[in-house]
């Protein structure tokens, strides 16, 4: 039997390469002024950036602008939101990382109240978002958060008293989520590194969550095997646009999975370590996606060789060593965890010292780490043991 579950709404996709020129079609269906929110510079410098602004200046597109630099504070959403929303902006369009995506999915959520975005954070404010935004088109130019695809925006404030929360309503789901696979071509290997490992992990541990269903496991496999095709060759040559596609199209999955199954303890790390150092969340996800899946696979096979979670192990180690004999779940699940570490390696993703933690700081990192939806509950020292090991 099928087992119960529930899915939220996804945005209108307009998914493939040159799709970015189709924005301002689709800015007319929301009017003629909007807020524009880019990163640093290899978009607004980019030959897509030139072409798309003759396009909206032709049609008669009022466009203002606001650059957002790093991953999002309470203090950039709010800068934002006092400067535009007096200007009758009738869309919000985001084009950029997660960084950017999240900064502006946020700006189209505060626009309404100009209230502090800090008021609405989950864990850190006490009041209740109605929901109630203007209308937000998401451009990825990462693979990815897959921020395109869900309903919440992270925001973050870095320092010994620092936090990394979201602002989530079921209504902060991107009205358009427009995916040029292009825009990645300029990625430089470790971003391109950092955010494939982040989608990776996305699709790997909605796919083990226990709010798992089977549509989010259809999906997440279907990801995974995109992840497998071409996560390595976009690595080694950032130029293959067959490879960045599989990887847009893994990153907007991973959004429509983590959104509706949750995730795990990789991501309870993501939200601790990105309060406290400033270090890129992908590569946070990436560096530490091999000790935790062992020390899972440890002690699910310890406990019961049999097990459920195992199995999904077993489920995914099938895509990736398609060829090689059945040895049974645990070896699959062994088997990649392997190839997991390879791909660190091969990656090069660094430590979590190269961003200035020490083991000074485990015992209150393990403090502030949830296991979220994790299949296997890690306890402080299983944390403080992860954590020590990729230092
Ligand atoms: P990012 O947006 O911070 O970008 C990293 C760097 O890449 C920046 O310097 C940026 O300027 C550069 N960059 C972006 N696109 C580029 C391109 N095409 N060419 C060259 N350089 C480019 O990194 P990210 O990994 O995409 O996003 C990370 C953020 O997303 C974090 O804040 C994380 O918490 C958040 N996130 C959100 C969700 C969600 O569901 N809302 C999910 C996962 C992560």
């Amino acid at each position: 039997m099928v087992k119960r579950f529930n899915f939220s709404g996804i945005p209108t996709i307009h998914f493939g390469p040159g799709k970015i020129f189709e924005i301002p079609e689709i800015i007319k269906m929301y009017g003629h002024t909007i807020l524009l929110v880019t990163g640093s510079t290899s978009f607004a410098s980019s030959y897509y950036a030139s072409k798309l602004f003759s396009q909206l200046n032709n049609q008669g597109i009022i466009v203002f602008q606001t650059r957002i630099m790093k991953e999002p504070s309470p203090q950039d959403v709010d800068e934002a939101v006092s400067d535009f929303r007096g200007k009758n902006i009738d869309a919000v369009v985001a084009v950029g990382g997660g960084s950017v995506i999240d900064a502006g999915k946020a700006i189209s959520a505060m626009i309404p109240s100009g209230e502090p975005v800090k008021d609405y954070l989950e864990g850190i404010g006490k009041k209740h978002h109605s929901g109630i935004k203007v209308p937000f088109i998401a451009v990825p130019t990462t693979s990815g958060t897959g921020s395109e695809t869900t309903k919440n925006a992270v925001i973050s404030e870095v320092g010994p008293e620092g936090f990394k929360r979201s602002l989530r309503h079921d209504n902060f789901m991107p009205d358009i989520a427009l995916v040029d696979p292009e825009l990645a071509l300029s990625c430089p290997p470790e971003i391109t590194a950092a955010s494939g490992m982040d989608t990776f992990t996305q699709l790997l541990e909605s796919y083990l969550s226990t709010k798992s269903n089977p549509l989010t496991d259809a999906l997440a496999l279907e990801g995974i095997k995109r992840v497998k095709q071409s996560l390595t060759s976009v690595y080694l040559n950032g130029s293959d646009l067959e490879a960045r596609s599989n990887m847009a199209y893994a990153s907007m999955l991973s959004g429509i999975t983590l959104t509706n199954a949750g995730l795990g303890v990789i991501h309870g790390f993501a939200s601790s370590l990105g309060g406290l150092y400033d270090i890129p969340h992908g590569v946070v996800c990436g560096t530490l996606m091999g000790s935790v899946n062992r020390l899972m696979v440890n002690k699910l096979n310890s406990k019961d060789s049999e097990s459920h979670t195992l199995k999904k192990y077993a489920e995914i180690s099938r895509i990736f060593f398609q060829e090689t004999q059945d040895t049974g779940d645990v070896d699959l699940a062994y088997m990649l965890v392997n190839k997991i570490e390879e791909l660190i390696t091969d990656l090069r993703l660094p430590g979590l010292g190269a961003y200035g933690v020490t083991t000074d700081d485990l015992e209150k990192i393990a403090l502030d780490t949830s296991n979220k939806n994790n299949p296997v509950q890690l306890d402080r020292e299983d944390l403080i043991g992860v954590l020590s090991e990729r230092l």
